[in-house]
């Protein structure tokens, strides 16, 4: 069924896991994902990244989205991931996003707020959750060098007072696109934020946090954590090792679903790791 980030974070943050939100790029891994989470009896983020947007469209992302949403056994929110630009924000709640991430990191303090309350106030008006971020979570993938600059924990508490957001995205030591595990979270700057600041938190780039810290965080007051780019590489991983297996291979139906079954492997990892099964 399809349901709103709000409904399923609410319900996370202030228990002993969190809810996983695994980023989309074609519809054959949206499926994926989707099987492993209803395997594992777990709600699931579905989330369009502007790449999945700039290579679906906006309108069959969410058709996708929510088609499978509205199949499932489990709850499935159909949301829209680091929307700088207003106008895609509000198309997206036109064709039917449950949520919608606004990204305003690279605003300043005030220009983030102005924006992210004008978010709220129409998405209340659709029935629409809303994701913000204060800080700036940095990115290690190639050429495209974004420095980190960790949330400060007053304004964490400022912004959430100010614009009532039902997800607040921090930066706590991870980075996007991390093919290692190797991120280091401060747990300590975690617990500063969280002692003063009372709403579900979101962790992004957490494909490159190890195995434990991500059970540790899934703990803690965070109720979604954002996974993509390890999907991606099991994904083509898959292509390439069926490719080499069966050179002859002339169906990419078949390539597709092989491809699937690693993101199916992987995303039933990722929700075993933060606890979620057993959660719809
Ligand atoms: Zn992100």
């Amino acid at each position: 069924m399809l349901v709103t980030l709000k409904e399923l974070v609410q319900l996370a943050y202030k228990s002993d896991y969190a809810v996983p939100a695994f980023n989309i790029h074609t519809y054959e891994d949206a499926v994926a994902i989707v099987k492993g989470a209803e395997e594992m009896k777990s709600p699931v983020i579905l989330m369009a990244s502007p790449s999945a947007i700039k290579h679906l469209g906006i309108k069959v992302a969410a058709c996708i989205m929510n088609e499978l949403a509205q199949n499932a056994v489990v709850p499935v929110v159909s949301h829209l991931d680091h929307a700088t630009d207003l106008d895609i924000i509000f198309k997206a709640m036109k064709v039917g996003f449950s949520s919608v991430m606004y990204d305003g990191s690279n605003l300043s303090f005030e220009e983030n707020v102005q924006n992210t309350k004008l978010v709220v106030r129409v998405a209340r008006a659709f029935g629409v959750s809303v994701e913000a971020e204060i800080g700036r979570v940095g990115k290690s993938e190639e050429g495209e060098e974004v420095i980190q600059i960790l949330t400060e924990p007053d304004a964490a508490s400022r912004f959430f007072e100010l614009t009532q957001v039902d997800a607040l995205a921090v930066a706590v030591g991870t980075a996007h696109g991390m093919q290692k595990q190797e991120a280091q979270i401060n747990f300590e700057r975690v617990e500063e934020i969280q002692n003063v600041v009372d709403v579900p938190l979101v962790l992004h780039g957490s494909s490159g946090v190890p195995d434990e810290d991500l059970t540790k965080i899934s703990k803690m007051r965070f109720g979604k954590i954002n996974i993509g780019t390890v999907l991606k590489t099991v994904y083509v991983d898959r292509i390439r090792k069926v490719l080499q297996e069966q050179p002859q291979l002339k169906d990419q139906i078949r390539l597709l679903q092989e491809a699937s079954i690693a993101v199916t492997e992987m995303v039933k990892h990722k929700i075993k790791l933060l606890n979620s099964s057993g959660r719809m």
